[in-house]
């Protein structure tokens, strides 16, 4: 029998520096710095994604993140094409496709907004989709993009940070709004590269905890009909219920497919050894009720391979993603071998053990929903980024999960350790991982294998502890 397995299993970036091994902390998020440490990053990262299964890398920052030049091809200089041009033989040598990370009239054109009140509305970071100068200019960027670089294929994001919302704009509801510049772009790459696979992500397409109605949803059949891929990333919660999801697919022209149910956000700023929080098993329930109703592609966040649950979430999940009828356990054991060189079934399973047991310690603890009344110091700043259900708030559930303010105040702090756990949770999560630590101590004595990772297990673990001690100590936090 045929294994259940997914097409297009693509690896999110999601920025150049998410799966960066050391944080960058004296650059603005998201940093497009490249320098020796993320070519080597980027040279061990492809080499894993294609040990784990991976078929495609999906990246932003290649080239700006938030300020094409009024005349675009200023944004190369020599030095960085061929920086580029070498991530992307990285890429393309390790048998990975590319797909650019592409804002469609948004993340790229903040400067140009400012300088042309020919694609500017309301938004300063969004140019007005009523304009003909604003299509012109993204395709003049596209053109750019296509003659300077082999890349396979697009990711267009149009939704991410709002939209214009002018007169004539305003005329169009959001879902019609965001697939119209989709299509429109969409349909200039097919003309011009007929060969590149197109794919289409919904952050930020409607309120977090909102759900399409009929009429979005044929909005974005016909959206379907210009992409390959539909992504429903769900970063809060996926926008078409999951009661409707086989009935949608079946209709859809296109694939459909989420971001796996659960991730943390890749963070910056954050010490790589500052948390240990599995998955596994989270998501591959997840995936597995995803390809029930027919979904074939997905694509997973990265994050930095040093930190040892990251590395062993993206490795399981790569894999499990090949066939979906396997046992995350089992696949658990496969990464503790390949990663660790465990040969010892009773060593192996101990470890085994401890992962999934450090993934229930978060799970069993946190809450789903967002705290309130944290003080904006201690929370992950989001909260004024996205726009949030007015009418079903507590329906917008992660998603994805931020380990310290994403755009950030200095020095990090562990922020989800107060946005999902209140005091008697934290106090829980703990225990629980305490609790760890005589079996991570057992597997020090190990003889053989990595016991360089193994300590790192030691230090994540013991850092999330002494965070939790930290936060405990701070009176506004338990009041
Ligand atoms: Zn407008």
């Amino acid at each position: 029998m045929s294994k259940k397995s997914f097409q297009n299993r693509i690896a999110f970036g999601v920025w150049l520096n998410d799966f960066r091994s050391t944080p960058i902390l004296d650059d603005t998020w998201p940093s497009v710095l490249i320098d020796q440490q993320i070519i080597s990053d980027f040279q061990k990262t492809m080499d894993f994604l294609k040990k784990a299964g991976y078929t495609d890398i999906d990246l932003f920052g290649l080239l700006t993140n938030r300020d094409w030049p009024l005349d675009i091809e200023s944004v190369l200089t020599i030095e960085r094409k061929n920086q580029v041009d070498h991530l992307i033989h990285i890429i393309q040598s390790s048998d990975l496709q590319l797909i650019y990370g592409l804002g469609v009239y948004s993340w790229g054109f903040d400067t140009i907004i400012q300088n042309n009140p020919e694609v500017r509305g309301t938004n300063s970071s969004a140019l007005c989709g009523s304009q003909g100068k604003s299509q012109e200019l993204m395709e003049k960027v596209i053109d750019f993009i296509g003659r300077n670089f082999a890349v396979d294929g697009y990711h267009l994001e149009a939704a991410d940070q709002g939209r214009c919302r002018c007169e004539k704009c305003i005329q169009e509801g959001d879902v019609d709004y965001y697939n119209r510049l989709n299509r429109q772009t969409a349909a200039y790459i097919r003309n011009r590269w007929p060969g590149k696979k197109l794919l289409v992500n919904t952050s930020g397409y409607l309120p977090w905890g909102d759900w399409m109605n009929e009429a979005e949803r044929r909005s974005v059949l016909d959206l379907g009909k210009n992409i390959d891929i539909f992504i429903d990333g769900g970063n809060h919660g996926q926008f078409i219920h999951e009661n409707d999801r086989a009935v949608f697919i079946d209709r859809l022209p296109c694939d459909y497919g989420t971001s796996g149910g659960f991730w943390i956000y890749p963070p910056q700023r954050f010490d790589r050894n500052r948390w240990f929080l599995p998955y596994i098993l989270r998501s591959t329930t997840h995936l597995r009720n995803l390809y029930r109703d027919g979904s074939r592609s997905c694509e997973l966040y990265l994050g930095p391979l040093i930190n040892p649950s990251t590395e062993m979430n993206i490795f399981c999940l790569g894999r499990f993603l090949q066939d979906v009828d396997q046992n995350p356990l089992d696949i658990i054991e496969e990464g503790v071998e390949e990663l660790y060189h465990i040969k010892d079934p009773a060593q192996r399973s101990n470890f085994v053990e401890l992962f999934h047991n450090a993934e229930s310690a978060f799970f069993n603890n946190w809450s789903p929903h967002r705290l309130t009344n944290i003080p904006e110091f201690y929370s992950d700043g989001i909260d004024s980024l996205f726009q949030w259900s007015k009418l079903h708030r507590d329906r917008a559930i992660p998603g994805e999960l931020f380990l310290d303010s994403l755009t950030g105040q200095y020095p990090p702090f562990p922020v989800y350790l107060t946005v999902h756990l209140d005091k008697e949770r934290r106090e829980s999560y703990q225990r629980e991982l305490m609790d760890l630590l005589p079996l991570v101590k057992s597997l020090l004595k190990v003889n053989g294998g990595n016991h360089h990772k193994i300590e790192t297990i030691h230090l994540c673990i013991q850092n999330t502890i002494q965070d939790i001690e930290m936060v405990k100590n701070l009176q506004e936090l338990n009041q």
